[in-house]
């Protein structure tokens, strides 16, 4: 029996209704941008496997080096001890992470990170001793699976059996151009009429919701009324963190600078889950104290892990590479192009580029996880190209390493499909 037909028999996949979509192709191989499925078909991973593996899959030279570190030391509680892969993490973070931040706490994964980034910030109010206990958010951003995570995200795809268990949350629309004045009065209403801990946002771009952006000065004018009402910031920069906006962190193009930021997926480059929730020295001083209590105890079992530390590490090297800054370069300059070429087929409502990411809006209702959408992904595979479209949304999010063949080959694939539809 082949994988595909063995994984039926005792798994459970995440994001799957399995009656509708029993099968799940069995992947035996990845290296740079290329999957080799068990038939041997090969595919172009223009989405980077969400997002992660930004400097090819195996990179060799990160895989050398978390080799090496394998060998040294596995993995060590981090509650009573420090070693050297975190140490130098935190210092290689804090050079490239916006100024403001100057602390660094582990989590395992883009929800957690998320948890903690919300935990901090309703203690860090409960420390000074005051009582806040709302968040604001965007209507449609992602912010994870688990309970705090979910509760933020208010792109409730499927909340429906959780929602009577979320946490309080207000909401404001995402900057369009033209609503600046509406959401500035709203949030204003919003913190004058609750407790606001504080606003947590996915900058200038959203992923999950069809990678739509917004423009800097637009979230720059939301991040200023939350500074000057003592709302703290929370950046989820887990999708874009580590180069994807063209910059190192999407935060870097806005002026107000976030208090607290969540990063995983690049982070570690696909090799190994882990993720950082970073702050301001003022928000780790307000649980300094004689009071035990008043300490973050907030822990999971695998913080700081020092072989995912390794690979983090590994992978930041890369990332201020003068080669990986100019493919960045290439990538965006080329998606500029193609989207320019391809904005004006029948098919196609709008396009929009920010970084190495672009996203094609069809003027068909694919539904988000629809018939068409299904029918996309087929066809893309067919081509050699995995593409995973958004509902109504196709985009790429090449890994840095992509050949310019490779990137060709997926424009003229996402053309060819579209001319087929
Ligand atoms: C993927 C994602 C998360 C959740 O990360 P997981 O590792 O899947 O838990 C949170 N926020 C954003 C912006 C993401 O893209």
């Amino acid at each position: 029996m082949n994988l595909q037909e063995r994984d039926k028999k005792h798994l459970w996949h995440p994001l799957k209704q399995h009656q509708t979509h029993p099968n799940s192709l069995g992947i035996v191989k990845a290296k740079g941008c290329i999957l080799t499925d068990e038939h041997g078909n090969e595919y172009i991973d223009a989405i980077s496997s969400w997002y992660t593996c930004m400097f090819g899959h195996c990179n060799d030279y990160i895989t050398s080096r978390v080799y090496e570190q394998m060998k040294t030391l596995d993995q060590i509680m981090f509650s009573d001890f420090t070693h050297e892969p975190a140490v130098k993490l935190s210092e290689e973070l804090i050079k490239i992470l916006p100024k403001n931040q100057n602390r660094i706490f582990f989590n395992d994964n883009g929800s957690t990170a998320v948890e903690a980034g919300i935990k901090m910030a309703l203690q860090y109010y409960f420390n000074k001793g005051e009582k806040r206990n709302t968040f604001i958010a965007f209507e449609d951003g992602f912010h994870g699976d688990t309970f705090g995570a979910m509760s933020v995200s208010g792109l409730s795809v499927y909340n429906g059996p959780f929602e009577d268990f979320l946490m309080d949350i207000q909401r404001i629309p995402v900057p369009n151009g033209e609503n600046n004045e509406t959401i500035a009065q709203k949030l204003q209403q919003i913190i004058s009429e609750h407790n606001v801990a504080g606003f947590i946002y996915e900058p200038l771009v959203q992923g999950a919701a069809g990678m739509k952006i917004h423009k800097a000065e637009d979230l720059n004018s939301i991040l200023a009324i939350c500074k000057e009402n003592d709302v703290l910031t929370i950046a989820d920069e887990v999708m874009t963190g580590f180069g994807k906006t063209g910059n190192h962190f999407a935060s870097d193009e806005v002026a107000t600078k976030p208090d607290i930021i969540c990063l995983s997926k690049a982070l570690t480059a696909g090799l190994v889950p882990m993720s950082i929730t970073s702050c301001t020295e003022e928000i780790y001083r307000a649980f300094l104290d004689n009071d035990i209590a008043k300490g973050f105890f907030h822990c999971h079992t695998y913080s700081a892990n020092p072989i995912a530390c390794s690979a983090a590490l590994a992978s930041i090297e890369l990332l201020q590479t003068k080669e990986i800054q100019d493919n960045i370069q290439f990538i965006q300059n080329s998606n500029i192009s193609f989207s320019e070429k391809i904005e004006n087929h029948p098919k196609v409502n709008s396009t929009r580029c920010k970084g190495v990411i672009l996203a094609i809006d069809l003027n068909t209702n694919a539904g988000r996880y629809g018939t068409l959408r299904d029918q996309l992904l087929k066809s893309f595979m067919d081509e050699g190209v995995f593409l995973r479209p958004l509902g109504n949304t196709i985009y790429i999010q090449p890994p840095y390493v992509i050949t310019k063949e490779q990137l060709e080959k997926t424009y003229t694939t996402i053309e060819k499909v579209l001319d087929s539809l």
